[in-house]
C-alpha cells in the first residue's frame, strides 16, 4: 500500500469509482451516481480535465480523465471541493 498523498485533503473529494479496488459496486447509493458519504476519492489535483486521484480505501493512484474539457461547471459534477463535513 501507498502512503497517502502529502495533498491529500478530506475537503477536497471526487466521486469516481476506483479502478482497482472497485469498492462502489456493492452500493446503492453509488449505484444512484449520488454523492456516497462512504465511497469517495481524495482529489489530489487537476488539471482541465484530467482528475489526480488516490482511493482512501487502497491508496491507489490514477489519473482520471473527464473527456468533458476544461470547464468548470463540468468538474463541479464530480467534485465535491469545498463542502463541509
Ligand atoms: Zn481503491
Ligand atoms: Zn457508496
Amino acid at each position: 500500500m501507498l502512503p497517502l498523498d502529502p495533498h491529500a485533503d478530506r475537503g477536497r473529494r471526487a466521486w469516481v469509482p476506483c479502478p482497482s479496488c472497485a469498492d462502489h459496486r456493492a452500493c446503492d447509493t453509488c449505484a444512484d451516481g449520488r454523492t456516497c458519504s462512504a465511497h469517495w476519492r481524495y482529489l489530489l489535483s487537476n488539471t482541465g480535465s484530467r482528475l489526480h486521484l488516490q482511493c482512501p480505501s487502497c491508496t491507489h493512484v490514477w489519473e482520471h480523465e473527464t473527456g468533458f474539457g476544461a470547464t468548470r461547471s463540468v468538474s463541479d459534477q464530480v467534485i465535491g471541493g469545498l463542502r463541509p463535513e
